[in-house]
Formats: structure tokens, C-alpha cells, sequence
């Protein structure tokens, strides 16, 4: 495969691959690199209904799928790696990887974001063995079992109502004493026969021997501790930026987003960051996509100045 590009976008997700329609389809030499698979957060979910163009909604799969053949439609590469170091001041700029070394005139960075961990000692250790990042990912295997889901936020609703339809018992374990979810979550969890809220708690220490067996939760109300049995865990509670390969090349916020503004535009000639992994007001597919094709637009401007 060729290795210099005229632009490496790294991340294939919906910002990444609609980056990638944009700068193929203008005639760009184009590569995706993407550590999974084309889709990112997406693929967590079965239902996308605020996607423009689909009536009847979509799942996260098939769209991220029907984007990356658009883009490979007009002659983007696709790479399956993971990005492991970038020298983004080179000229031109260095992208490495597991698979080996890649150079671009400009770069795309579209990394969007990752689960955030609890940080418990013992949380990397029961990953796959009853606990999990991702309930429409991995709820079919709690069919008729009691799980938790640990958050308060959008997340954390909405993976406890989808817990509620396949589960016997869903447990929705949250730090404050109301939910920070949107309203439109309310009506559904307070019907949901089976879920049970346990409300100031925190997460002291996931139990098992080998595989989830049960959660201890500290009651912050009076310090109290609470164990409850179960066959699986889950944790919600938000997302943190993927962006460790730029950290002390590009300029971060103080929760690790690249500060870039509607432009994409970066501190660095030439480099883009576009999607969920920029400072932004709403990140969504729509968002994302939009990012991307504005991303790719200023990636082209740039090269026509060189
Ligand atoms: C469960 C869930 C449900 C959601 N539902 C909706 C919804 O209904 N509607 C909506 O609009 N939004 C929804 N969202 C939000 C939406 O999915 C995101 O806003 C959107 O996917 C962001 O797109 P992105 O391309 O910027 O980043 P991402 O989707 O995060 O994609 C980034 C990609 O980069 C890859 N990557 C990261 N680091 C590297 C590396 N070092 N090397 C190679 N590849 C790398 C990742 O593997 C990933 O595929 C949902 C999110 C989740 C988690």
C-alpha cells in the first residue's frame, strides 16, 4: 500500500469516514485508520433515530458501514491498526502504528472518545467476566439475570431501561440522589418494574472470584456499606477524549479535548480535529459528520496553499 497520503485520517468513525467521502470525493489521496471497526461509539448502539434520512431509524452498525463504503466508493484506504505515535510537526507529518509507519500532508484527527473506568484496582480484571462498558453490546448475555448499571447520566438511563427488557432485575446505582439524564428518561425507568434505583451510592468494590459475582456500594448518606448480588455490572458513567497519541502537540482543554473551533482548524498547520474529540457544544452523529466534512473541506484548502 502506498504510505504518503495527502491526508491519514485516524479514527472510523462517523466523523472520520465523513471526512474521508469529503476528501476522496475531491480528488484527495485518501487513508482511514481505524483500531476496530468503521462506525466508533455507534456499533454500541441498535437504534439511531435523530440520524437524518431514516425514517424508521438505524442501527450503529449498518450505518457506520453504509458511510465507510461511501468513502471507499471514491477511493479511500482504509487501514485496520491502532495509531500508536504521531509526529505531527514532521514534514510531512508521521502517523505510526501497529502495522507499521504512514506520512500525510495533513492529518484528520477524529479519535472521538472512549468509556470512562471507575478506577477500582480490580476493575481491568473482571472486563469480560460480568463487566462491561457497553449494555446493547453486551447485554444479551444477562438474558433473565440481575446486573447494575453504575451512572447517572444519558448513558447509564438508557442503558438501564434496554437492561429492564432482556434482564430479571436491573439495579441503577447512582453517586447523587437524582439523575443528571435528560427528563424524557423518567417516565420509563419509574414504570420499569424491575429496575431498582440505589440512590447516593458509590461503587466501593466490585466481587467475585474470577467473574462478577456482586458490587459493595458505600451509602454516602451514612457511610454504610451495601452488597448486592449479581451476574453482571455496568458501567455508565461518561467518556473521556481519545487523545493520548497528540497529547504535548496539540493544545488540550482541562478534560483533554483538542481546543478546536468550528473550523477544525488545530494549533498546528495542517492538522484537523474533527468530531467528538473537539471542544464542541453537542457531539453527536450529526455533529461528527458535519465536523468531518468541514474537517476535509480546510484539509483541501491547506494543500492547495502548499
Ligand atoms: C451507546 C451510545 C449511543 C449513542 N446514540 C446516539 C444517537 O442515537 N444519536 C446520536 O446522534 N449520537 C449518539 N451517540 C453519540 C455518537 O455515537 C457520537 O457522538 C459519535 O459517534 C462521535 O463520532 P466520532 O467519529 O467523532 O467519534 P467516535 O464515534 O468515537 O469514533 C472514533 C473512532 O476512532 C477510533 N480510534 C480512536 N483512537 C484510535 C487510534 N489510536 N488508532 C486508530 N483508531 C482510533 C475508535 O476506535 C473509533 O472507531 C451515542 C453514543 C453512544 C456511546
Amino acid at each position: 500500500m502506498e504510505k504518503c497520503y495527502d491526508t491519514v485520517i485516524i479514527g472510523g468513525g462517523p466523523c472520520g469516514y465523513t471526512a474521508a467521502v469529503y476528501a476522496a470525493r475531491a480528488g484527495l489521496k485518501t487513508l482511514v485508520i481505524e483500531k476496530f471497526s468503521a462506525g466508533g461509539q455507534m456499533c454500541e448502539t441498535s437504534q439511531i433515530d435523530n440520524y437524518p434520512g431514516f425514517e424508521e431509524g438505524i442501527d450503529g452498525f449498518t450505518l457506520g458501514y453504509k458511510i465507510q463504503s461511501a468513502a471507499e466508493k471514491f477511493g479511500t484506504k482504509t487501514v485496520s491498526a491502532e495509531v500508536l505515535e504521531t509526529d505531527l510537526k514532521a514534514v510531512p507529518k508521521i502517523i505510526k502504528t501497529d502495522l507499521g509507519e504512514f506520512s500525510a500532508k495533513t492529518v484528520i484527527i477524529a479519535t472521538g472518545a472512549k468509556h470512562k473506568h471507575l478506577g477500582l484496582k480490580e476493575e481491568d480484571s473482571f472486563i469480560g467476566k460480568g463487566l462491561g462498558y457497553c449494555a446493547t453490546c453486551d447485554g444479551m448475555f444477562y438474558k433473565d439475570k440481575t446486573v447494575a448499571v453504575v451512572g447517572g447520566g444519558n448513558s447509564a438511563a438508557a442503558d438501564a431501561l434496554y437492561l429492564s427488557k432482556i434482564c430479571k432485575k436491573v439495579y441503577l446505582i447512582h453517586r447523587r440522589d437524582k439523575l443528571r439524564a435528560t427528563k424524557v428518561y423518567n417516565t420509563p425507568l419509574l414504570n420499569a418494574h424491575n429496575i431498582e434505583f440505589i440512590w447516593n451510592g458509590e461503587v466501593a468494590e466490585i466481587l467475585g472470584d474470577g467473574k462478577v459475582n456482586g458490587v459493595k456500594v458505600k451509602l454516602n448518606t451514612d457511610g454504610s456499606f451495601k452488597e448486592i448480588p449479581l451476574d453482571g455490572i455496568f458501567i455508565s458513567i461518561g467518556r473521556s477524549p481519545e487523545t493520548d497519541i497528540v497529547k504535548g502537540q496539540l493544545q488540550l482543554d482541562e478534560n483533554g479535548y483538542i481546543i478546536a473551533n468550528e473550523t477544525t482548524k488545530t494549533n498546528l498547520e495542517g492538522v484537523f480535529a474533527a468530531g467528538d474529540v473537539r471542544t464542541k457544544a453537542l457531539r453527536q452523529i450529526v455533529t461528527a459528520a458535519a465536523d468531518g466534512a468541514v474537517a476535509a473541506h480546510f484539509a483541501e484548502e491547506y494543500l492547495n496553499s502548499l
